[in-house]
């Protein structure tokens, strides 16, 4: 994985050297000597991780991270402070200012380079969900971008797992001083059960177990299904560098080396609560405006383009099976007249009942997407002729039989709908071509004066013929479980 790291000193044989020791391993290596140039190059030149020195004339390393993670678009980008400072206070200070580490020089070659390296992994991932975040602004989901520095750090939910009962209490005690949820066991087994049962937040390995290997813990951790995404804080000895190097390869997301200090270890715990919190709120922004891309927002049904997405699906398949779908499409009877008479409104509160009744007359895996304006298509993705007629009928009655409620006086309108429906066996077919042919059929419905269904090859249905069989929808519902077929339903 190549990268591009920003190493910023402003003693020029400091940055030469990590220059070169970083370049062995294929980074690509941007270079600052001051505070000042280290903004401008962040601004400028996208770097994925800032190797930070602390003690600067001018504009120290505390401001330069400072500066950097109050800055939405560039708060994401990891730094590392890499500092002669040995003072635990110095330490905390880096990482209260948004530092996601604090490395003390000289450095450990192997610590660092595992430590770029899963920043960098960490990084690229957020990225992405970047990326899904620009989407959700357009579709204006999210007014303005998130700050991962903005993130509420307490009342998180965090599991320990040590086996030596003063640091665990003295672990415990710390992290309750953010309201956290700590809940402590001292080994790997009763750990796994636990982070596989609850949602944990973070969670503090120690990799000194008496009776066990907590790397190993680590590695189930970060390969099932439930705990992979959960953040993990390694607890470890000085001269457990190199398996703690290992445990950042595999996905550990940071660690703390004992004797613990409970200010680092509480800013270490932050900023692991901070990040996990930052990618949930993308992730869910990037859900939400995916809905609204493939939803309508007046109905709440799916819109066009997932239909055509969807269609295109069950036609692959048909192309192979021996089953019938049907597509059936419906406009609303002289819905002009209800917009000039009663205003756009009332329209719109009619087309949501519309939706509504459509939706509620389909089975769930059958689909009812709203095409445009007052025009509707469900499809019926298994069915046999007679039922797919029986089906719409009972979607045009679903409409006349009951006047829909809306702003009005007397506070509902009479409503009908005429449909055309088609049926498609195997074989090759176009979306164009079926909705061209439901839609014909649309048209004779209209033309053979509205409130009716014409199917293609049958013509005009008789409502009597097409009756529902006593009983029956109601039955195929509880066979097949919740009815409805919109997205939200
Ligand atoms: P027909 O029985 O032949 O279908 O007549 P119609 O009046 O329903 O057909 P027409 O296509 O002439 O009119 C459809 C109207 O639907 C025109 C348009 O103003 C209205 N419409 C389209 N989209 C919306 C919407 O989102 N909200 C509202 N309130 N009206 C809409
Ligand atoms: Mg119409
Ligand atoms: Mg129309």
């Amino acid at each position: 994985m190549s990268a591009r790291v920003l190493v910023v000193d402003d003693i020029l044989p400091n940055v030469k050297l990590l220059e070169a020791k970083l370049s062995c391993e294929y980074y690509e290596v941007l270079t600052a000597t001051s505070g000042q140039e280290a903004l401008e190059k962040v601004k400028n030149e996208n770097p994925d991780i800032v190797l930070l020195d602390v003690m600067m004339p001018g504009m120290d390393g505390f401001e330069v991270c400072s500066r950097i993670k109050s800055d939405p678009d560039r708060a994401h980008i990891p730094v590392v402070m890499v500092t002669a400072l040995t003072d635990t206070e110095d330490k905390v200070r880096g990482l209260e200012v948004g530092a996601d580490d604090f490395l003390s020089k000289p450095i450990n070659d192997t610590a660092l380079m595992a430590r770029v390296r899963s920043l960098v992994r960490l990084k690229m991932a957020l990225d992405e969900w970047r990326v899904r975040e620009n989407a959700a602004m357009q579709f204006g989901v999210v007014g303005e971008k998130t700050n991962v520095m903005a993130e509420p750090v307490e009342g998180a939910r965090i599991l320990v797992v040590e086996d030596k009962e003063f640091e665990k209490n003295k672990i415990v005690e710390t992290l309750a001083k953010d309201h956290n949820i700590a809940m402590a066991v001292d080994n790997g087994m009763r750990g796994m059960e636990l982070a596989t049962t609850y949602d944990f937040d973070v969670l503090m390995i120690s990799l000194d177990l008496k009776n066990e290997d907590g790397l190993r813990l680590c590695s189930h951790l970060k390969s099932n299904e439930r705990t992979r995404a959960v953040p993990i804080v390694m607890i470890g000895e000085d001269e457990d560098i190199g398996r703690i190097a290992h445990g950042l390869e595999i996905g550990a997301h940071d660690y703390i080396i004992r004797p613990l200090e409970r200010n680092e270890l509480l800013a270490r715990v932050r900023t692991q609560i901070r990040r996990k919190r930052f990618q949930e709120r993308l992730r869910s922004t990037y859900e939400i405006s995916l809905s609204m891309a493939l939803t309508d927002s007046l109905t709440g049904l799916y819109n066009r383009r997932y239909f055509e997405v969807h269609m295109e699906k069950l036609l692959q398949k048909n192309e192979q099976s021996k089953k019938t779908m049907a597509v059936i499409m419906l406009d609303i009877d002289h819905f002009k007249s209800v917009n000039d008479t009663y205003g756009h409104n009332v329209g719109d509160e009619v087309l949501k009942v519309f939706a509504e009744r459509l939706k509620n007359s389909l089975r769930s895996f059958d689909l009812v997407a709203r095409l445009g304006g007052e025009e509707f298509v469900a499809i019926l993705p298994d069915v046999s002729p007679e039922w797919a007629c029986i089906v719409a009928e009972r979607l045009r009655r679903s409409i006349c039989d009951t006047p829909i409620r809306c702003s009005v006086e007397g506070g509902a309108l009479p409503i009908t709908t005429s449909a055309g429906g088609t049926l498609i066996t195997h074989g090759a077919h176009s979306i164009e071509e079926i909705l061209g042919r439901a839609d014909k059929c649309l048209y004779q419905a209209k033309h053979e004066g509205r409130n009716c269904v014409v199917f293609e090859n049958i013509g005009k249905l008789d409502p009597e013929k097409y009756k529902e069989p006593e009983r029956a929808f109601f039955q195929e519902q509880e066979e097949n479980g919740a009815i409805g077929s919109s997205p939200a339903g």
